[in-house]
């Protein structure tokens, strides 16, 4: 994918803030801290075009990014901070479900997941829901950097089995340090737009 333009467009609490127009777009969905900015910045060549953070429980927006002015990328809110109110956290699971239910627009959620951990309650939930309402369920495992070859293997096998992916084209083994697996996560977005 080329990128000629990328730009943060919206950043909505509501769907009345939500970029009014047909345009597709891709979510992603995950933990708090699991990366999902930091893949925003790597598939757009941007430094800092989303926010990163080593503090969890930063993005407290859904973000939305003008790609090309073809298509969106969204960062949805991270679940699964334990150290908010919650109400806080009845307001952000709102925010999301609000925008999973609702939003037309909305081709694919892709669920981001820590490599290095076995998928936890919330990821269970979030994975079941995107299989439930048809998207592919694409899984994308963050910080693999982090782990030796033989222990990435380990773990995409352990993360397939949790979430039960019968396609091991569905998950997908990723480093924002490395930039690994870039190209092959954007030709999976580019075959997605062109449903
Ligand atoms: P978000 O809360 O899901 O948007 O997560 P961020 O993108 O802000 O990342 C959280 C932290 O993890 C930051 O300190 C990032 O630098 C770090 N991080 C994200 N992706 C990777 C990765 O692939 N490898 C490593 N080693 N660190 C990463």
């Amino acid at each position: 994918m080329k990128i000629n333009k990328s730009e943060i467009t919206a950043l909505a609490v509501n769907e009345k803030q939500y970029p009014k127009d047909n345009k597709f777009e891709i979510a992603f969905a995950g933990r708090s801290n699991v990366g999902k900015s930091s893949l925003i910045n790597t598939l757009t060549n941007r430094k800092s075009l989303a926010k990163t953070s080593n503090k969890p429980g930063k993005t407290r927006t859904i973000n939305f990014y003008n790609i090309n002015d073809q298509f969106r990328l969204v960062d949805l809110p991270g679940y699964g901070y334990a150290q908010v109110s919650k109400g806080e956290k009845e307001k952000w699971s709102k925010m999301i479900d609000d925008y999973l239910h609702n939003r037309e627009n909305l081709v694919e959620v892709i669920l981001l997941l820590d490599i290095r951990h076995e998928p936890g309650e919330h990821d269970l939930t979030m994975y079941k829901w995107i299989k439930s309402y048809g998207f592919n369920g694409i899984a994308v495992c963050t910080k693999s950097d982090k782990l030796s070859k033989s222990q990435i293997t380990k773990q995409i096998s352990v993360i397939k089995k949790k979430l039960g992916i019968a396609d091991e084209n569905l998950i997908i083994p990723y480093s924002a340090e490395k930039r690994m697996n870039i190209e092959l996560i954007w030709e999976i977005i580019e075959e997605i737009l062109e449903v």
